[in-house]
């Protein structure tokens, strides 16, 4: 491997580990070493590596036409608009190219929203622990203090409360009269794998309802399956009225979309938001047979029992292990809470199970397998991961019998 990043900047603790090549949960190094990733790029690569319907579409495409602006109709961009409205019950599209600008949209909406009603310096609620990217903007609206620190001053006009508090909701909309929207991630990924219940989610439909605000669900992590449902509000039976999508909308085509309906949806007038890629045949044409490919092959059911199968695995396998606290998660998200800081796991994953995994929160491992995994590949991420984690009873001193109770019960 070359060993010089030196003229890359400092952004990312990367991995001594270089892949040039995959297929479905499988990749290989530069040694020709073989892994099982269960982070599918960060919830990305959901269709697994290398699809091959995927790659022929990027390829067909490439030699037809890949950007002409968004100065012109795209015809891609129109099917793409029309197929995630039909599965979202939403009524138009905007397409962008990374999550953190699905996200930027849905605040400038926010904002002509708050205008429309008068509201000259509008509120928009945000959740403890939440993440919604890494612009000024979405940083303002994540709630990570390590992540912002540096960089203020922050964006004012964010209110935050505790996740899955619903009483905190109601304590804020009494005292501020200035709150114009929610926006909230029906999963917490970055914050841990924390599963927002689906009697909060209604309860704060309705306060919405209440008091006039855009209900803006952040489904970049949770959405296009991964949950079990197609999108992670879907489990509570609400409807949003922005939601924001990028992550496995692309299965690795860099594409991201904020949706809107009733209100929201007619906010954007000419001029007043754009992206120059954003909408490109390319892009807009690949989600296109990642939606298909995702109805046809019923992923996100199949997300729905192999994440059952995982998180059962991983109950079985870690449930008393002494340094497992919690384990959370809905369909393919999963959680494996440490009672210490583990960010040293990822690399150890690597060396020593030829496992991908990462660490959030710096005690949460988080699991996020792709949704063509077979069952086989699911309960091995379990043998691995247990095994990863059997030195560390010995790490706490623990007794024998405890190291014995880490085989699966599988
Ligand atoms: C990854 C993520 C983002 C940011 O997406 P980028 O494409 O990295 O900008 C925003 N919100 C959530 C919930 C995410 O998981």
């Amino acid at each position: 491997m070359k060993p010089a990043t030196s003229h890359l900047m400092r952004a990312y603790a990367r991995q001594p580990v270089s892949f040039v090549r995959g297929s479905g949960a499988l990749l290989w190094d530069e040694q020709g070493v073989e892994y099982l990733d269960a982070i599918a790029g960060v919830a990305v690569t959901s269709l697994g590596h290398a699809h091959p319907e995927i790659a022929a579409v990027i390829a067909e495409q490439a030699g037809m036409l890949l950007h002409t602006s968004n100065v012109f109709r795209i015809d891609w961009q129109e099917r793409l608009g029309e197929s995630l409205c039909a599965l979202t019950g939403m009524k138009r599209a905007f397409f962008c190219n990374s999550g953190a600008e699905a996200n930027e949209a849905a605040l400038k909406l926010a904002r002509l929203h708050a205008h429309r009603k008068q509201v000259a310096q509008p509120m928009i609620l945000v959740m403890e622990n939440g993440f919604h990217g890494r612009t000024i903007a979405t940083l303002s609206a994540t709630g990570n203090p390590a992540k912002q620190q540096g960089f203020e001053p922050l964006l004012p006009g964010f209110l935050r409360v505790p996740y899955n508090d619903i009483e905190a909701v109601r304590r804020v909309a009494a005292q501020e009269s200035d709150i114009v929207a929610v926006l909230i991630e029906p999963v917490q990924g970055e914050g841990g794998i924390r599963v927002a219940s689906a009697d909060y989610l209604r309860e704060l439909r309705a306060l919405c309802d209440q008091h006039g605000w855009l209900l803006m669900l952040d489904e970049i992590q949770a959405g296009m399956g991964r949950t079990g449902a197609w999108f992670g509000h879907q489990h509570a039976g609400i409807t949003p009225d922005v939601m924001t999508l990028a992550k496995a909308l692309g299965n690795g085509f860099p594409i991201g979309a904020c949706l809107a309906r009733g209100v929201a949806a007619d906010l954007f007038s000419p001029g007043q938001h754009g992206s120059t890629f954003g909408g490109n045949p390319l892009a807009c044409r690949v989600a296109c047979t990642v939606l298909d490919i995702m109805a046809r092959d019923r992923l996100p059911e199949r997300a729905a029992v192999l994440g059952a199968r995982l998180l059962v695995g991983l109950q079985n396998a870690l449930g008393d292990h002494p340094n497992v606290t919690a384990i959370r998660g809905q369909g393919l998200m999963a959680g494996i809470e440490l009672d210490r800081h583990c960010k040293e796991l990822v690399g150890r994953a690597l060396a020593e199970q030829r496992l991908l995994i990462t660490v959030t929160r710096d005690t949460t491992i988080r699991l996020l397998p792709p949704l063509v995994c077979g069952e086989a590949q699911i309960d091995d991420i379990v043998v691995r991961v247990a095994r990863l984690l059997s030195p560390i009873v010995l790490d706490g001193a623990a007794t024998a019998t405890e190291v014995t109770r880490q085989e699966p019960v599988l």
